[in-house]
C-alpha cells in the first residue's frame, strides 16, 4: 500500500520524497487507524489525507472551518487531476445541486464541508447513502476551548463521527500545545489513535529582530532588495496600517491594506489581489492571514511587536510554505513593549497573569542573544539542541562583528550607580553627553563626575548601548518606573572582571555584512532569473484565463527548477518538482516551447541532474592573482585580509589591479562587503555613472560627502566588476 502511496506522490503530485512523518501517517491511515497529525503551517498536512483518499474505494470527507479556502483547495486538487468537490454556503443553489449529483454519481474522491453544512439533515442523509472511508477534521484545534480559535459547532463533530464508525478518523492541526492535543483526542473519542507530531522548527525561515528606529526607512531599505516578491507587513493598529500603506504606496510600491475596519468587499478584493499576484505587499492587522494558502510569501515583517509568541509564530508561519527561504523581520522598540504593558495593566486576575507570562516569553525571545530558534521552539515544548542554526540574526552575525564596549559600558553603568539607579536610558545618556536640559540641572546631575564624559558618542549610540546592556543581562529595567538597574553580572563589568562584547547598531534591515543564510540548494542560488520572470508572466496569464491563483498552476519552486535545469522535453519536465502527469498534460505545451526558445536564444543547454562540475583554476603565483582567484572562489574581503596578513585596503587595491589587468571578478562579494543599504548603494552607483567610476574624490563630492572612502573603494570595485571595466 505504502508503495502505491509513493507512486501517487510522484506521479500525481510530482514530488520525490515524503516529508518527515507524512509516509508514516499515510500508512497508518491506510491501515484504518485513527490518526492525529500535528505539523506546523506549511508542513504538508494535506497530503496526509489526500493520498489515502485516492487509494480508498469510498469517499473522504474533509471538515474545515475555513470556507474561503475550500475553493482554493479543490482547485488545487483538480489541477493535480484529483477529483474533489465542496459544499458550503458560498455555492449557488444550482451549483450546490450539481455537486450533490456528482457525489451521488461517485465522481469525487474528496468532499470538503463546512461544519454547519455537515450538521444539516440533508447532508447527513446524503452521506448515509454513500460509502465513507475517511472522516477528516482539518484545523482540529477548533474543537478545544484551550485553543486560540474555539468554535462551538466543532463540538458536535464528535456526534457526527459516530454515524460513520467504519470510516477512519483523521484530525489535523498546527496548534502545538499539549492541552489542545489531548482535548482533540478525547472529544473525538479517538481512543486508539496514533499521534504524528512533526518538528515545529521551520528551517527555511530566516529570523531577525531589529531595533526600531525609523521604521518607514527601515522597511523601505528592506523592500528595496525584494522587488516583485510577495510579503506581509503586520501592524498593531488599523491607523498604523492605513498610514504605512499610504507611505509605501507613495514610494511607488505595489501594496494594499487589510484590516477589520475596511468594508468586507474591499477586504476580500485586497486579499484576492494578493493571492493572485496582482499586488505584492499587504499591510495588515492580525485580522489578515487565516485562510491564506499562498505558498510563495517571501517575507513577513512585524512593524510592531506581536501580542505573544504563539501569534508571532503563526504569523511568520505564513512565509515560505513552499520550503524556499523566507525572511521574518521584527522591528522591536521599547515603547511598543510599553504599549502592550499598558493593555495588560487594564486586565485583572488570571487574565492579567496569563498575558504577563506571554509578554515575558516574547521578550525573552526578542532579547535573546544566541540562536533564536531555541526560545521559539522551546516555547512549543520541543527541545532545540543545535547551537547555530545559521538562519537567524544572532547566528548569522559574524564573530568579527562583535566589538568590545567595556569602557563605554563602565561609563554608562557608573553613571547609573551615581544617580542611584533611579533614571531611564535617555536621562543617563543626557548626563554623559553633558546636556544642559532642565531635568539635569534641577537634580544637580551636572555636578556628577560622570557629567559630560561621554561626548564622543551620540545620544543614539548611548541608547543603543543601553539596549545591548539589557540584552546581555548587565542591566534590568525596573518594571514600574523604567529606571535602569545594575544586575550582579553588571557589577562584574564595573569591577573590571567581565568584558562587554556585542553589536551596537541593530537597526539594519538588510543583511549587509552578515554571513549569508544557507540556501537549500544550488538550484536556488543559480537559477536563471530572466527565464524565471518569463515563466512567471506566462503563469500569471494562464491563471487569469482560468480564474485561479498562479500558484495553483505551479508554485515558484517549480518555475525555479525549470529555470535551472532547462527541461527540453516531456521526460525531463516530469522530473521537475511539482509536475505530475495531469499538469504535464495541461501545461507542458505552454512552458516547454518557452524554455526551448529561451535556451536557443541564449545558447544554453539542458542541465542533467547531479552532473554540475566545478572548474578548477590554476594560479600564476603573483600575489594579486592569488588574491583575485581566492576572492572569486567565494572568500570574503575580511577573510582574505586575515589569510594574507594585510589590511583590507591592501586586498582592495590588489583586486583593483587584478581587474585593471582585464581579469573579471564576481561583483557579489563586494556588494556583500559594503555595509550600506541597497538603496544607498544604488545612489553611489548612480553617482559613478554620472562622474565616472575611476576617481573617488568627485564621487565623494557628488554624494555630498555622505559616504566614506572605504565604502567608495569597495563599491568602485563592485561597479567595475559589474560593468566589465
Ligand atoms: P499545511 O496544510 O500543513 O499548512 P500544505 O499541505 O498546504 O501544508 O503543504 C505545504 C506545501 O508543501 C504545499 O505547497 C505542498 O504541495 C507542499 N508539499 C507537501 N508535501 C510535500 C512533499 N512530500 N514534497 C514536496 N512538497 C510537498
Ligand atoms: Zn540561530
Amino acid at each position: 500500500m505504502i508503495q502505491k502511496a509513493k507512486e501517487i506522490l510522484q506521479k500525481t503530485f510530482g514530488y520525490n520524497e515524503f516529508r518527515p512523518l507524512q509516509g508514516d501517517a499515510i500508512e497508518n491511515i491506510l491501515n484504518k487507524r485513527d490518526s492525529l497529525v500535528i505539523m506546523p503551517t506549511g508542513g504538508g498536512k494535506s497530503l496526509c489525507y489526500q493520498i489515502p483518499a485516492m487509494l480508498f474505494n469510498g469517499l473522504t470527507v474533509v471538515v474545515s472551518p475555513l470556507i474561503s479556502l475550500m475553493k482554493d483547495q479543490v482547485e488545487q486538487l483538480e489541477e493535480f487531476g484529483v477529483p474533489a468537490l465542496y459544499l458550503n454556503s458560498t455555492l449557488t443553489p444550482e451549483q450546490y445541486r450539481q455537486n450533490v449529483n456528482r457525489l451521488r454519481a461517485g465522481e469525487a474522491k474528496l468532499l470538503y464541508l463546512a461544519p454547519e453544512t455537515l450538521m444539516m439533515e440533508p447532508t447527513r442523509q446524503l452521506l448515509s447513502e454513500l460509502t465513507l472511508d475517511c472522516f477528516t477534521i482539518d484545523e482540529a484545534h477548533c474543537i478545544s476551548e484551550w485553543g486560540h480559535d474555539f468554535r462551538p459547532e466543532y463540538r458536535q463533530l464528535a456526534q457526527v463521527r459516530k454515524d460513520f464508525s467504519d470510516a477512519v478518523c483523521v484530525a489535523l492541526t498546527a496548534t502545538a500545545t499539549p492541552r489542545v492535543r489531548d482535548d482533540i483526542q478525547q472529544i473525538l473519542e479517538m481512543k486508539d489513535s496514533d499521534r504524528f507530531v512533526a518538528s515545529f522548527d521551520r528551517k527555511n525561515l530566516v529570523l531577525r529582530v531589529v531595533d526600531k528606529e525609523n521604521p518607514l526607512d527601515q522597511i523601505l531599505d528592506f523592500l528595496y532588495t525584494r522587488p516583485k516578491q510577495s510579503g506581509i507587513i503586520y501592524c498593531f493598529s488599523r491607523r498604523q496600517v492605513d498610514e504605512l500603506y499610504s507611505d509605501l504606496k507613495h514610494e511607488g510600491h505595489s501594496v494594499l491594506p487589510y484590516h477589520a475596519g475596511l468594508m468586507e468587499g474591499e477586504r476580500t478584493r485586497n486579499q484576492e489581489a494578493f493571492i493572485r499576484d496582482d499586488v505584492n505587499i499587504i499591510v495588515a492587522t492580525i485580522a489578515f492571514g487565516m485562510g491564506i494558502n499562498k505558498p510563495d510569501v517571501r517575507y513577513v515583517i512585524h512593524h510592531d511587536m506581536p501580542q505573544n509568541i504563539e501569534s508571532y509564530y503563526q504569523q511568520i508561519g505564513r512565509a515560505g510554505r513552499d520550503g524556499i527561504n523566507a525572511d521574518c523581520m521584527l522591528l522591536y522598540s521599547y515603547s511598543d513593549k510599553q504599549k502592550i504593558q499598558y493593555f495588560i495593566n487594564q486586565k485583572e486576575g488570571t487574565e492579567k497573569e496569563v498575558a504577563e507570562k506571554h509578554l515575558d516569553a516574547l521578550l525573552n525571545y526578542l532579547d535573546y542573544g544566541k540562536c533564536r530558534r531555541k526560545p521559539l521552539i522551546n516555547y512549543f515544548g520541543e527541545e532545540y539542541d543545535k547551537k547555530d542554526c545559521g538562519m537567524c540574526d544572532n547566528c548569522l552575525r559574524q564573530k568579527d562583528d562583535l566589538q568590545d564596549f567595556t569602557v563605554q559600558a563602565q561609563k554608562y553603568m557608573s553613571c547609573i550607580a551615581r544617580t542611584e539607579q533611579l533614571y531611564g536610558a535617555y536621562h543617563i545618556a543626557d548626563i554623559l553627553r553633558g546636556s544642559e536640559a532642565k531635568k539635569i540641572k534641577q537634580n544637580g546631575h551636572d555636578k556628577l563626575s560622570t557629567y559630560g564624559i561621554g561626548i564622543e558618542w551620540s545620544k543614539n549610540q548611548w541608547i543603543q548601548l543601553s539596549r545591548l546592556l539589557i540584552r546581555n543581562g548587565y542591566l534590568e529595567k525596573d518594571q514600574n518606573h523604567g529606571s535602569l538597574l545594575i544586575t550582579d553580572q553588571g557589577k562584574e563589568v564595573l569591577k573590571g572582571n567581565e568584558r562587554v562584547m556585542g553589536v551596537l547598531d541593530r537597526t539594519k534591515t538588510t543583511a549587509d555584512g552578515e554571513a549569508r543564510p544557507r540556501t537549500s540548494s544550488d538550484v536556488e542560488k543559480k537559477y536563471n532569473e530572466h527565464l524565471f520572470e518569463e515563466l512567471r508572466k506566462k503563469r500569471k496569464e494562464l491563471a487569469d484565463e482560468r480564474d485561479i491563483p498562479p500558484y495553483v498552476i505551479f508554485p515558484d519552486t517549480t518555475l525555479i527548477e525549470m529555470s535551472y535545469y532547462y527541461p527540453m522535453n516531456e521526460d525531463s519536465l516530469i522530473a521537475i518538482y511539482g509536475v505530475g502527469s495531469s499538469k504535464l498534460k495541461k501545461y507542458g505545451d505552454d512552458f516547454l516551447p518557452m524554455i526551448r526558445e529561451f535556451c536557443k536564444k541564449n545558447n544554453l543547454e539542458e542541465r542533467t541532474r547531479g552532473l554540475d562540475k566545478k572548474v578548477s583554476k590554476h594560479s600564476s603565483g603573483k600575489k594579486h592573482h592569488r588574491v583575485g582567484e581566492e576572492y572569486n572562489s567565494g572568500k570574503t574581503i575580511d577573510h582574505l585580509a586575515e589569510q594574507f596578513g594585510v589590511k583590507k585596503v591592501t586586498i582592495l587595491s590588489n583586486l583593483k589591479k587584478y581587474l585593471d589587468e582585464g581579469y573579471s571578478l564576481e561583483p557579489g562579494g563586494f556588494l556583500d562587503a559594503s555595509s550600506l543599504s541597497e538603496r544607498k548603494k544604488d545612489e553611489v552607483f548612480a553617482s559613478m555613472e554620472k562622474v565616472g567610476p575611476e576617481l573617488l574624490k568627485p564621487i565623494y563630492e557628488e554624494l555630498d560627502k555622505t559616504v566614506d572612502y572605504n565604502e567608495l573603494r569597495i563599491l568602485q570595485l563592485a561597479y567595475m566588476a559589474q560593468n566589465g571595466e
